[in-house]
């Protein structure tokens, strides 16, 4: 496993490259709206991992929720897994609380989950299994 991407909430990803692109030096290297979680997202790889800048592009966006009550920062953080259906069953058996009982559609065509911060000590974690 390995951290696949840190996803940071911003108002406004063209103001938030300011600081990660032009004055820190990251590069956006994509940039796409994933209609199912309602956001637009940036991805600037830092080594093997990236920052995931998210925007929301409707009011009920969970992005939207989340900087109304903490105007920004870490969201959530993504684990890279192999196979996700495996993942899953295993955590599920176990007794995790589970956001996506089945894996969706993320941003790059990789499947996602995320896993509640009820079992994680507060952490909204997110499962991906990049497409092969
Ligand atoms: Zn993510």
């Amino acid at each position: 496993m390995k951290i696949n991407h840190l996803g940071i909430a911003t108002k406004g990803i063209d103001e938030a490259l300011k600081f990660w692109e032009e004055a820190l030096g990251l590069k956006n290297v994509h940039t796409e709206i994933v209609q199912d979680q309602k956001v637009k997202v940036a991805m600037l790889p830092v080594g093997e991992t990236r920052v995931e800048l998210l925007e929301p592009i409707s009011d009920d966006s969970p992005i939207s929720k989340f900087l109304e009550k903490r105007g920004g920062g870490i969201h959530h953080i993504a684990i890279e897994v192999e196979d996700i259906y495996e993942c899953l069953e295993r955590l599920k058996q176990r007794g995790v609380q589970l956001i996506d009982e089945q894996p969706r559609r993320g941003a790059d065509d990789c499947l996602i989950a995320f896993v509640h911060p009820h079992s994680t000590n507060g952490v909204l974690l997110e499962l991906v299994q990049t497409k092969k």
